[in-house]
C-alpha cells in the first residue's frame, strides 16, 4: 500500500468509536474486508476462555452532558474520547459536586482528552480537556449516556495465508482503541498493508494476521486455537508505528528465539538508531502469547514505546501525530523481516574436509561481476565454514558482522553447486 493509501484507510477508520466489543470492532473489520480477505468471528458474552469470561457487548449511540439552559458542554458527537468506554447507561441530573467525581482529566496535558476505560468493573463517566473542566460553572446539569451493556459477542478478525509449510507465523494487532492513530490505528494499518503484500507473493511459511481487541481478544483467540498454536513458529504483536521514534524490539520470553535474533539483525542492517527491550509481563498482547503456559516465540515490534510519549492515550494521538512516511517505513520494516524469514535455512557443507575449490566450480568468475564481490567471496567461506547443520543464515550473518542478503546470496550460489545443500 502506497503511504497514501494508509493514511486514507486510516482517515475512514479514526472517527469510529472502538471498544473491546460492539459495533465499532465490527465496522472496523468490515472496513479492512476491502483490502484483505478478513474471516470476521464473533464469540457470544458468557463464552469462558482460559480463566477469563467473554464480557458483555457495549454499544453506544449518544452521551452527553448539558448545562440548565440546554447546551452541551460535553458532547460524544464531538470526540469518542469523551466518553468514558464501557460506560453503563445513565439519565440523571447533578450538580457540579456530584458530576466531578465521574469527570476525568490529565492535570499534565489540561487541553487533551484523556482516554480511560471501565471493562470490568461497572461505571460511567466522561472525559474532557483539564482546561474545559475549569471552565464548568456550578449548574444543574442534565447526564445522559445511551449505551447498551447486554449479552451479545466480542468480535475479532483472523486471515490466514497458506504457504509451501505449516510452519506459522503469526501478527497480532489489538482494534479496541477509539479515535487514536498512533495507538492503535497505526498497528491495524500496517499489519493490513502487510498482509496485502504477502498475499501477492510466494510463501514458503504459512501466516495468520489477527485483529483482537486488547488482553481479552487474544485470549480469547489463544483459548479457541489451543490444538494449532504448536504450528506457530514466529510471531509479532505490532503496534505504535506511525511515530517519529526509531524502532524498538521486545524479545520473546526466552530471548533466544529466531524472531529475536532476526529482528536484532535486521534492525542492525538499517544502521539507523533502535532499541532491543527484553521481556517484561506488562505491554501489549506479547504477554499472552509469552505466558508460561502458552510460551510460543511471539516478540513485539513499535516505534515509540507505549506510555512513552505525550501524546499516548490522549486525544492528541490524532492524524496529524502520524506521519505517512513513517508508516511506510515501518510496512517495509516489516516486509524485510518476512524475507529474512523466508530465506534463512540451515545448510550443510557437502565438502567439509579442509575448504573446497571454489575456483574450479566457477565461483569466483560467477561473482567477478558483482559490485560487491570482495564481501561475497568473504561471504562464500563463511557459509561454507559455519554450514555445520547446526548454523542457520541468520547465525552466520551475525558471525561474520556481513548483511544478511550477501550471506543468503552466498548460500544460493553455493547451492547450485555440490559443495551445499539445505539442511532443515
Ligand atoms: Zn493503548
Amino acid at each position: 500500500m502506497s503511504d497514501e493509501m494508509m493514511m486514507r484507510l486510516m482517515g475512514d477508520l479514526f472517527p469510529i468509536c472502538r471498544s473491546i466489543t460492539g459495533e465499532g470492532v465490527r465496522k472496523t473489520l468490515r472496513i479492512l474486508q476491502a483490502h484483505i480477505p478478513l474471516i470476521i468471528h464473533e464469540v457470544p458474552s458468557g463464552t469462558s476462555v482460559f480463566d477469563w469470561t467473554v464480557p458483555n457487548e457495549w454499544n453506544i449511540r449518544d452521551a452527553f452532558v448539558s448545562n440548565s439552559k440546554g447546551e452541551r458542554v460535553i458532547d460524544f458527537h464531538k470526540h469518542n474520547l469523551h466518553i468514558l468506554n464501557y460506560s453503563t447507561p445513565v439519565h440523571t441530573r447533578l450538580n457540579l459536586a456530584e458530576l466531578k467525581p465521574h469527570l476525568y482529566t490529565s492535570t499534565e496535558h489540561p487541553d487533551w482528552i484523556p482516554y480511560r476505560t471501565s471493562y470490568y468493573s461497572p461505571n460511567w463517566g466522561f472525559c474532557l480537556a483539564h482546561n474545559d473542566l475549569l471552565k464548568l460553572p456550578e449548574d444543574t446539569y442534565e447526564v445522559v449516556i445511551d449505551s447498551t451493556l447486554e449479552p451479545g459477542f466480542l468480535t475479532y478478525g483472523e486471515l490466514s495465508l497458506p504457504g509451501e509449510t505449516e510452519d506459522e507465523v503469526i501478527i497480532s494487532t489489538h482494534v479496541c482503541h477509539p479515535s487514536m492513530c498512533n495507538d492503535n490505528l497505526s498497528g491495524i494499518v500496517v499489519a493490513t498493508a502487510l498482509a496485502r503484500m504477502l498475499l501477492d507473493k510466494p510463501r514458503r511459511h504459512s501466516y495468520r494476521f489477527i485483529f483482537v481487541p486488547g488482553t481479552i481478544g487474544s485470549i480469547t483467540w489463544l483459548a479457541r486455537n489451543q490444538d494449532s498454536l504448536y504450528k506457530i513458529r514466529h510471531g509479532l504483536v505490532i503496534s505504535n508505528l506511525g511515530d517519529a521514534a526509531g524502532f524498538t524490539y521486545k524479545r520473546t520470553r526466552a530471548g533466544n528465539a529466531v524472531i529475536d535474533r532476526l529482528v536484532e539483525q535486521a534492525l542492525a542492517e538499517t544502521g539507523t538508531e533502535y532499541r532491543v527491550l527484553d521481556f517484561v509481563p506488562y505491554g501489549y498482547d506479547e504477554r499472552q502469547f509469552n505466558s508460561p503456559g502458552i510460551q510460543l516465540p511471539v516478540g513485539a515490534f513499535w516505534r515509540s514505546q507505549h506510555g512513552t510519549y505525550n501524546q499516548y492515550h490522549t486525544s492528541a494521538d490524532d492524524l496529524t501525530f502520524v506521519q505517512p512516511h513513517q508508516l511506510q517505513e515501518s510496512l517495509q520494516m516489516l516486509a524485510t523481516i518476512t524475507d529474512i524469514l523466508e530465506t534463512n535455512r540451515t545448510y550443510l557443507n557437502l565438502k567439509p574436509m579442509g575448504e573446497p575449490q571454489l575456483g574450479k566450480r566457477g565461483l569466483y568468475q560467477s561473482i567477478a561481476g558483482d559490485s560487491n564481490h570482495a564481501t561475497l567471496q568473504s561471504a562464500l567461506l563463511w557459509v561454507l565454514n559455519f554450514s555445520d547443520g547446526t548454523h542457520d543464515l541468520l547465525a552466520i550473518a551475525s558471525k561474520s558482522k556481513l548483511p544478511f542478503r550477501t550471506i543468503a546470496q552466498a548460500a544460493q550460489l553455493l547451492a547450485k553447486t555440490d559443495l551445499l545443500k539445505i539442511h532443515s
